[in-house]
């Protein structure tokens, strides 16, 4: 006879079926405040207060003035498969609310200790009284009267605390209560009539306030100056209404994060959406950014399908093409306000853009501390360098030695002033002969034949030691802006910034609050190109807002991201002394060859392969 480790067929009991589902509706803690938030818009409420004391897994409460339950529906509704939004299979196609399932509560109910205090708003004349309702582990404890006005309050207690495998596998609580910011801001977007409180119990709390204009809930999670930057959509006709708002395209970002996709109220995940947005821009936004939007699409129940996924982050559209279209036309049709003032060039490449000899009528600097304002005009010398610090005169003693003896010279990484690469980072009049190559290579003639280097890739490196050799001790190098620049935040990038400013300020960034969710920017290493006007910052955070883990843990992947996004892009055109400066800096570093992805940095090609391939040899 033979065994199996697995035993005979067996039905499982309803309580194991009820784990087994709830973990895949509540995977994470951020759940519980999707399903909860949704149940209370899906109850008409005009005020909704999220609580969370400790973490998310300790103490959530959701607290709401909706619909209310009565004593039965309560009891009802922490059964699985209960719900009071649809009857039919049908229903799913005229659906108007967030939830249908009827799982969310049966399923935090599992998990949990839930305790349910409600009032049906028609019972709300006093005559009948509110009901309380506990549950722990899925087991229903107790359901008592008590007294409450009309409306939901559930309290969410001890999540996964029988689940252990569960709470192995938790992302850093600060993650996930940026994940939880998120996603409410994401929900106050998609409902700006609502009122609604994020309560930190003891720390902090914000709130979005009713509104019935989108622009000013937009600038109540963007900021105020952004938002009132941003441009109006208005497309699309019968089937699909596409409203709201799209960034401009120097508004853009390093990721999609900052596309909210609205579709019948509910906020949804859709690489289709995403897809029509940046389309809508052309060529307005380089391929590596993404423009900001908060879109509103209203579209005929029948035509989506929000069955698609256990937690109805993702929908499918009957007409996927006509949906594109309409968003693709709809944001381009808001970007024509741009029109008079739009570049023949995309403006993306403008931006910076410095030929040069034609310092003057570049774009002018963004930065307003004046100082980096020179490097518009390479003939000028001693002006302060994006490299960091500044370039000699053209008339102090040159050594061009360890570049076109292609030496990697051991200095510091950091440039001082008696740094011996600051001495090299000089022209004489007659040479070097640097070329410049489609604003994106540097050739330069070696001992022995010629490199190309990539100048993006070579300024990563350069950032990539330096940030590393600062983020463990080696002080930074700064430029003070004279005017301090104010940045405006998100909840989420603001929270992390806090868990991150040690780190900023060992890179060089000097910071401070200033007021809710605006912070002054008082300098930046004095190394990056790339500032744009804290686009670098936000990019940063950007970044981190997603990763939900130790900060601690990751200071190589912000010395990535910082050299990543702070290094010179392709496309900027370079004055001979940057050429030079960054050809020095490159070589100062541990390993010129490779930038921090393992891309090259540089080719060379030695004379005696030139020769061999013009049958010289
Ligand atoms: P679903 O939202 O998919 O219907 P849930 O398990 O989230 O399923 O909720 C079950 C039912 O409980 C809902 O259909 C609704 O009738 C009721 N309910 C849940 N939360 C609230 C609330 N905050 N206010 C009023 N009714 C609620
Ligand atoms: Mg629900």
């Amino acid at each position: 006879m033979s065994t199996t480790s697995a035993g005979r067929i067996q039905r499982l009991s309803p309580r194991v079926v009820g784990k087994i589902a709830a973990g895949e509706m509540i995977d994470r803690p951020v759940a519980v405040v999707k399903e909860l938030v949704e149940n209370a818009l899906d109850a008409g409420a005009t005020r909704v207060t999220v609580q969370v004391e400790g973490s998310l897994d300790r103490l959530l409460t959701v607290i709401d003035d909706g619909v209310g339950m009565t004593s039965d529906e309560v009891r009802l509704a922490v059964e699985r498969h209960a719900t009071s939004k649809i009857r039919e299979v049908e229903d799913l196609f005229r659906l108007h609310t967030l939830g249908f399932r009827g799982e969310a509560l049966a399923a935090i109910g599992a998990v949990s200790a839930l305790t349910i205090t409600t009032l049906a708003r028609d019972d709300a004349d006093g005559t009948v009284p509110a009901t309380q309702l506990e549950m722990v582990g899925g087991e229903l404890l107790e359901v008592r009267e008590t007294s409450r006005t009309a409306g939901t309050t559930i309290e969410v207690r001890d999540l996964f605390f029988n689940v252990p495998v569960r709470r192995k596998f938790l992302k850093t609580e600060r993650g996930e209560l940026r994940v939880a910011m998120r996603l409410i801001s994401h929900l106050a977007l998609s409902h700006p009539g609502v009122r609604i409180a994020f309560d930190r119990v003891g720390t902090s709390s914000m709130v979005y306030e009713a509104t019935d204009d989108l622009r000013s809930r937009v600038g109540d999670v963007y900021g105020r100056d952004t938002a009132r930057r941003m441009l109006d959509v208005d497309g699309g006709r019968d089937l699909v209404r596409v409203e709201g708002l799209v960034g401009a395209p120097d508004q853009s970002r390093a990721t999609r994060d900052f596309q909210v996709t609205i579709v019948n109220g509910r906020p949804v995940v859709s690489p289709l959406l995403n897809h029509a947005i940046k389309l809508g821009y052309g060529d307005l936004i380089p391929p590596d950014r993404h423009p900001m939007a908060v879109l509103h699409l209203t579209v005929d129940p029948g035509e989506v399908d929000v069955n698609v996924h256990p937690t109805k982050r993702e929908v499918k559209f009957a007409k996927e093409g006509l949906v594109f279209d309409a968003v693709r036309r709809a944001v381009a049709g808001a970007l024509t306000a741009l029109a008079p003032t739009r570049p023949a060039e995309p403006t993306w490449t403008s931006d910076r853009v410095r030929e040069p000899g034609t310092g003057a009528d570049a774009a002018p600097s963004d930065a307003p501390d004046g100082t980096r304002e020179g490097d518009d005009s390479p003939e000028s010398g001693g002006q302060q360098l994006w490299l960091g610090g500044t370039v000699p005169r053209a008339d102090r003693p040159p050594s061009t030695e360890a570049v076109l003896g292609f030496q990697a010279p051991t200095v510091p990484v950091r440039p001082t002033d008696d740094d011996p690469m600051r001495a090299r980072s000089v022209a004489r009049p007659d040479e070097p002969k640097f070329w410049q190559l489609h604003k994106r290579y540097i050739f330069a003639q070696t001992g022995s034949g010629v490199i190309v280097i990539d100048q993006h890739a070579a300024h990563e490196r350069i950032l990539y030691e330096r940030a590393m050799a600062r983020l463990e001790g080696t002080p930074p190098t700064t430029q003070q802006f004279l005017i301090p620049e104010q940045l405006e935040l998100t909840s989420s990038e603001e929270e992390l910034l806090e868990e991150l400013a040690p780190e900023l300020r060992k890179l060089g960034f000097e910071i401070e609050s200033f007021g809710p969710r605006t912070i002054l920017v008082r300098a930046i290493p004095d190394d990056i190109h790339a500032w744009d006007k804290g686009q670098l910052l936000r990019d940063l955070l950007d970044e981190y807002v997603h990763a939900g883990r130790s900060v601690r843990a990751v200071r190589e992947r912000l010395a990535r991201a910082f050299a990543c996004r702070g290094a010179v892009k392709s496309g900027t055109a370079l004055a001979p002394e940057e050429m030079r400066a960054l050809i020095d800096a490159l070589f100062a570093t541990e390993t010129p060859h490779g930038d921090p992805h393992g891309r090259a940095t540089l080719i060379q090609m030695s004379l005696d392969e030139l020769d061999r391939r013009f049958g010289r040899s």
